[in-house]
């Protein structure tokens, strides 16, 4: 089988993501990538490089510049008469592409793997990652997004596959690029952060949320997420939503500050290796995953731990 994996990157590198689509994409057969930019030719060659691909192809063109949906999907098409799977890590822009692929070819997306069984059998959680189907497709060509925290990372160094221009399917004139605020920060990513530091509603405000928060990250030395509740009171920004209809990581350590564990909450965290939960109400579900455990109020615990790191 040969599978063509979407390269998830900004023109300048690719994405940590990628990665792990590679490595699904890897248990089916051989491996392409797709690196679809503009002014992307160092992240073709970047991608080369990744361990277990045999080939890269680079569509330059302006149209792809800002990872349209509306424009990448064509392009995949057209590669797919020498594919039998397009493979893509489950990311709000794998997530935006990988269904109009799927469309377009007329076949079923299997979203959000978890596994490969085999050829055409795959594992992905159902309500919410409390179920997990197997789930067997008998399209001809497959539609694949990879949950990245599910598959190790592809290695980025040992590759030498070669480089191959591809001529675009150029803009599809549906959608424009306007503008992207990007929010800047110095701590790790959330998706692959090693400790990601996380504050619910309890936090009351956004000014607390970063007062206390925000120190006990930067002692650790790790990412900071929130519940949606914290977002929704617009403590902090969408992009640090953990859960269902958020990220979903899975850190060596995720400290639950004043987070009660919904479901939809859980979600998103629950595969992280060491939880620390802190909530002042001792049945909080949140308690339930937690490998470790502060029961007390946030307002005095969080101050005091940040000042003993
Ligand atoms: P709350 O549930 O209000 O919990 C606050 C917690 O803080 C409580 O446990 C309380 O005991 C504790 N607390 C209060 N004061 C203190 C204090 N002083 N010290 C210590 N502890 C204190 N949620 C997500 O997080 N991510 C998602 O992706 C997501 N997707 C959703 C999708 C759908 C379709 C739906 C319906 C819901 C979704 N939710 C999601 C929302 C989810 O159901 C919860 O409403 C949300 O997670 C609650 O956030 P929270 O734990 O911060 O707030």
């Amino acid at each position: 089988m040969k599978t063509l994996v979407w390269v998830e990157h900004d023109n300048a590198a690719v994405k940590d993501a990628t990665l792990a689509a590679v490595t699904a994409a890897g248990q089916l057969g051989e491996v392409h990538l797709l690196v679809a930019g503009s002014g992307a030719a160092g992240v073709a060659d970047e991608a080369a490089k990744i361990a277990g691909v045999t080939k890269v192809h680079l569509a330059d063109d302006p149209a792809y510049a800002h990872g349209l949906a509306e424009n990448v999907a064509p392009l995949i098409v057209s590669l797919m008469a020498d594919h039998d799977a397009a493979v893509f890590p489950a990311t709000t822009t794998g997530k935006n592409i990988a269904p109009r692929v799927a469309a377009l070819l007329d076949v079923m997306q299997i979203s959000d793997i978890l596994s490969v069984e085999g050829p055409d059998s795959f594992t992905r959680p159902i309500y919410a990652g409390n179920a997990i189907a197997t789930v067997q497709s008998s399209d001809a060509k497959k539609v694949i997004t990879v949950r990245g925290t599910a598959f190790a990372k592809a290695e980025t160094s040992g590759g030498s596959a070669s480089v191959e221009a591809v001529s675009g399917t150029g803009d599809a004139g549906l959608s424009s690029f306007v503008s992207a605020e990007i929010a800047k920060s110095e701590r790790p990513e959330l998706t692959s952060a090693k400790i990601i530091v996380s504050g619910g509603r309890a936090l009351g405000s956004g000014e607390q949320f970063h007062a206390l928060i925000e120190p006990l990250a930067d002692k650790l030395g790790a990412a900071v997420g929130a519940s949606r509740a914290a977002v929704d009171a617009g403590y902090v920004p969408n992009d640090y939503q953990v859960g269902q209809t958020g990220k979903i990581v899975a850190p060596e350590v995720y400290v639950a500050v004043g987070i009660s564990g919904a479901i939809q909450h859980l979600a998103g965290m629950k595969d992280s290796k060491v939880i620390i939960a802190i909530n002042k109400d001792e049945d909080a579900p949140i308690f339930q995953v937690a490998d470790v455990g502060l029961v007390g109020d946030l307002f005095k615990i969080v101050p005091e731990l940040t000042e003993k790191l």
